[in-house]
């Protein structure tokens, strides 16, 4: 199980570097490994239930 995933195709809005962008799901946060930018991400899977 990897907790980490490569984002492929993105680019990081910050310093352009393409598929340098990592998604770490256990904090929810996208982080460039070349500037170390990170960014929330929002997602929508839990859109009509209320928790
Ligand atoms: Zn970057």
């Amino acid at each position: 199980m990897k907790l980490a995933h490569i984002l492929d195709g993105l680019r990081c809005a910050s310093c352009g570097t393409l598929n340098a962008l990592r998604l770490d799901p256990i904090r929810a946060q996208v982080e460039c490994r070349e500037c170390g930018q990170t960014a929330l991400i929002l997602t929508d899977t839990d859109e009509g239930r209320s928790l």
